[in-house]
């Protein structure tokens, strides 16, 4: 899909390494050699614009031929297109083709409703062309719009509207409403950016953020500083989840390589950055927690237990931000998504204490915080979860994706 070089670009937002950044000219370039591979930016373009390129292992797209427009020549694509059926210019300049076509002729964008205000019109398209959701969807052709099995990612997509409810339909919508006409398209064949490592982390980061959090509960509770488990065993499994948590993140880099950029050439603007300088302060604190716990100093186990606290909060909550900026994802901009990661945190964290507790001499008090940290965050979870299936949702996007997870082709895994 061709780059719409949006002013409010949210690749740029959640770009780490500004490897993607906006040119005073308005152009949205790309910088190989800062890109670490994350995929962030293709969770946030909500055109699909960017891929992975399978030589440099990092992140590509088109950048409006800068080397061209650069020296006064057109992008290669208007140059070589016999019927003028694109046009380039400068929109900011009101006496360019362009600008007085977009001025005084009906044009259309896609997806307006993400906010990304992008650059690229469409003139006399048919809705069915812009939006995905007017013509008729194919089973296991929704969320990544990959071909579906057993159709080879060479074949065409038959996407012919219906006029009525298609196999996949949530009640209420029908797909081709607007009678659009029959068409077929090349889909876009491309792997999930995140997959299992991703899914995995939420756990991992769950458990050494959660186990924090249950400790803390326990010192509430009375337990008190001294035992093996409170002193030093919880901190060195938080720390050994933690260092899962890097792991499975570092491994799901297209450039591992890379992944110190994120400290040495992070944006602060992303939550990925933030995320790692979150797991690496927390990881700072477990690390002193472990060692005053060995020494034996228990006052001191609890004040860094106390500092632990906000920071494991943070470490089990951040990813909500991050999905925030990923704005090509819909069902990932829940409002509550932030209380359900740390709802999630509380539940495995009691659940990691629990089953410690089978092994080590734990006092009751403890124990007891445990199963209430797993009973809350579990119970949380499920209100969440029936919020989330109840409460009529802001896009039609949404609506889908919940009722192909629920009722679709994935509830099965749901
Ligand atoms: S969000 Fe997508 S379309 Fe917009 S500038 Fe970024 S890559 Fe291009
Ligand atoms: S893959 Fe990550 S580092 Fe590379 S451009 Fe996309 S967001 Fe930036």
């Amino acid at each position: 899909m061709r780059c719409n070089h949006c002013t409010d670009a949210p690749c740029v937002d959640i770009c780490p390494t500004t490897a993607l950044y906006k040119r005073d000219d308005g152009i949205v370039d790309f910088d190989t050699d800062r890109c670490i591979g994350c995929k962030s930016c293709m969770q946030a373009c909500p055109y699909d614009a960017l891929y992975i390129d399978p030589g440099e292992h990092t992140a590509q797209k088109c950048n409006y031929c800068v080397h061209r427009v650069e020296v006064g020549i057109e992008p290669a694509c208007v140059v070589v297109c016999p019927e003028q059926a694109i046009i380039a210019g400068d929109l900011d300049d009101p006496t360019t083709h362009i600008a007085k076509i977009v001025a005084n002729e009906q044009v259309f964008v896609r997806s307006p409703e993400q906010g990304t205000n992008p650059n690229l019109f469409y003139k006399g398209v048919e809705q069915a062309n812009l939006d995905p959701l007017s013509a008729a969807t194919v089973v296991n052709d929704y969320i990544w719009r990959d071909p579906p099995d057993p159709v080879p990612a060479w074949m065409t997509v038959d996407l012919t509207p219906k006029n009525g409810s298609g196999p996949q339909a949530p009640p209420g919508f029908e797909y081709g409403r607007n009678g659009a006409p029959p068409r077929v398209v090349y889909n876009t064949d491309h792997p999930m950016p995140w997959g299992w490592r991703v899914s995995s982390y939420f756990l991992t980061k769950g458990i050494a953020a959660g186990l924090a959090l249950a400790v803390a509960i326990a010192l509430l509770a009375g337990a008190g500083t001294g035992p093996a488990l409170i002193n030093w065993v919880a901190p060195l499994i938080a720390g050994l989840f933690l260092a899962g948590t890097g792991a499975l993140l570092v491994t799901d880099l297209k450039r591992p390589d890379r992944f110190l950029y994120l400290l040495t050439k992070g944006r602060w603007g992303s939550w990925l950055v933030r995320g790692a300088v979150i797991l690496s302060a927390y990881a700072a604190v477990l690390g002193l927690w472990f060692l005053a716990g060995v020494a034996g100093a228990d006052d001191l186990v609890a004040v860094l237990i106390w500092i632990a606290v906000p920071i494991a909060l943070a470490a089990a909550g951040y990813t909500a931000f991050l999905f925030g900026q990923a704005e090509a994802r819909d069902l990932w901009q829940s409002p509550i998504l932030l209380w359900h990661m740390v709802a999630g945190a509380f539940a495995v964290g009691g659940g990691a204490g629990l089953v410690l507790d089978l092994f080590l001499d734990v006092p009751n008090a403890a124990t007891t915080a445990f199963i209430w940290a797993m009973i809350g965050g579990s119970a949380a979870l499920g209100l969440i979860a029936f919020a989330e299936l109840t409460t009529r949702h802001p896009t039609r996007n949404i609506t889908d994706a919940m009722h192909h997870m629920t009722r679709g082709v994935y509830a099965r895994e749901w």
